[in-house]
């Protein structure tokens, strides 16, 4: 039996709402992506949402727009994907990676321990859909001796009068956060619409503007959405009536709109999201009673009084292998058909970064939660008897590798 790491979930309404916009006339931002944002703005209760071409390029343009500049710092996790750092990069400040909890997302302690007068914004990662500890993040930016740290150097951190919180919410659309889809709690949430997410545009990403006062989030979204689209006074859409076709450049924007034959995959998919959740947890539930059995399966982390997660993805550990035997028990893995993957692979360890002077030392509980991690398939496609036979696979993988019945 041959199983896919994370095939898109296309059925007929997909295809339908793609053919509609294909046959429209108009396949770039137009009515569809309004649609799309009003969909994740219902299903978030976000205030305002923009939607934009990539995770990726909606996190440089607010970091941007929020004006860091060479020396800030931004506070990120070790343990995430590249993209977290690179926007980071690209928006010109640096990086400042600091260690998880076995949990794998961010630890509080060691984010409070990062903080400079430099640190600009924080980027938590919730992990494999699994919320981060906001309410404690939240509390520390708002700390009268960490918002006296702070020292604004553009006009948007003025306005602020704190570190600004920013999640990378890449896994996590559908998450519950205090018996509500998350999307809140903090000041921006960005989602991924990337074809392996929970909901998809093929490539695209979703802003979720929850800015405090004095920012008005509407506001925002215009000023956000011209800079998406080169800071060009007229959308193409406008621009495109008879006789609208004067516009100026009114800064130096980026181009990061997403188009409506994309937004049209994921507004078709969203409108199915509670049964596509249901589908997932299903999966994520028939794994958490079979590997419960085992004492070596180390389940990952799922729901608590204030969470639950998106059910993005089932990274399980294995008690008491090494890296070698992890990385072992996935060949023997893929040799049965089944796709597999670690999540995620700390960022101290890649070339790009460690030439950049980090070094994974630092960060023991990234490497600890990564090293006897594999990450196992958890999509709505997948039958009880296909997750039966990726448990049947993992288990026999263990054995083999461990020589151990
Ligand atoms: C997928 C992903 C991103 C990048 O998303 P894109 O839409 O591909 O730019 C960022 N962060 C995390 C944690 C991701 O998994």
């Amino acid at each position: 039996m041959k199983i896919p790491f994370s095939p898109p979930y296309i059925d007929e309404s997909v295809i339908a709402e793609v053919t509609e916009s294909l046959r429209s006339g108009w396949i770039t931002t137009g009515p569809k992506v309004t649609l799309l944002e009003q969909e994740i703005q219902k299903l978030t209760g976000s205030p305002r949402v923009l939607c934009v071409n990539s995770w990726t390029t909606g996190a440089i343009m607010v970091l941007r727009w929020l004006g860091v500049e060479e020396g800030d710092e931004v506070i990120i996790p070790a343990y995430t994907y590249c993209a977290t750092a690179l926007a980071v990069l690209w928006a010109g400040a640096k990086p400042v990676m600091v260690d998880s909890g076995t949990d794998f997302n961010i630890s509080v302690d060691a984010i409070r321990r990062a903080i400079t007068p430099r640190t600009k914004a924080i980027i938590p990662v919730d992990i494999a859909g699994y919320p981060c500890d906001y309410e404690s993040i939240m509390s520390l930016v708002s700390e009268p001796n960490i918002k006296a740290l702070f020292c604004p150097t553009s006009p948007v951190m003025k306005q602020m009068g704190r570190i600004i919180v920013i999640n990378d919410s890449a896994h996590s659309i559908g998450a519950r956060y205090n018996g509500h889809y998350g999307g809140t709690e903090t000041d921006i949430t960005i989602f991924s619409l990337h074809a392996v997410k929970n909901i998809t545009t093929a490539e695209g990403g979703a802003i979720c503007l929850n800015m405090p006062v004095p920012f008005d989030n509407e506001q925002l979204y215009k000023e956000l959405r011209m800079k998406a689209l080169n800071c060009q006074t007229k959308d193409a859409f406008t621009k495109s009536k008879a006789g609208g076709w004067r516009y100026d450049i009114v800064g130096m924007g980026m181009k990061a709109n997403l188009a409506d034959v994309n937004a049209a995959i994921g507004l078709a998919q969203i409108r199915l999201y509670e049964n596509l959740l249901r589908e997932r947890k299903r999966i994520f539930a028939a794994y958490n009673q079979a590997f419960s059995k085992f004492s070596w399966a180390v389940l990952p982390p799922c729901c608590d009084i204030k969470r639950e997660t998106s059910y993005h993805i089932y990274p399980l550990r294995i008690n008491g292998i090494s890296e070698e035997q992890r990385d072992e028990m996935i060949a023997e893995i893929a040799a049965s058909d089944v796709a597999v993957n670690v999540h995620f692979i700390p960022l101290p360890m890649l070339t790009l970064f460690r030439g950049l002077g980090y070094d994974i030392k630092d960060y023991p509980q990234a490497f600890e939660n990564y090293h006897n991690e594999i990450t196992l398939p958890c999509y709505p496609q997948l039958t009880d008897d296909k997750v039966q036979f990726v448990i049947n696979t993992v288990v026999k993988a263990y054995q083999t590798i461990t020589h151990k019945r």
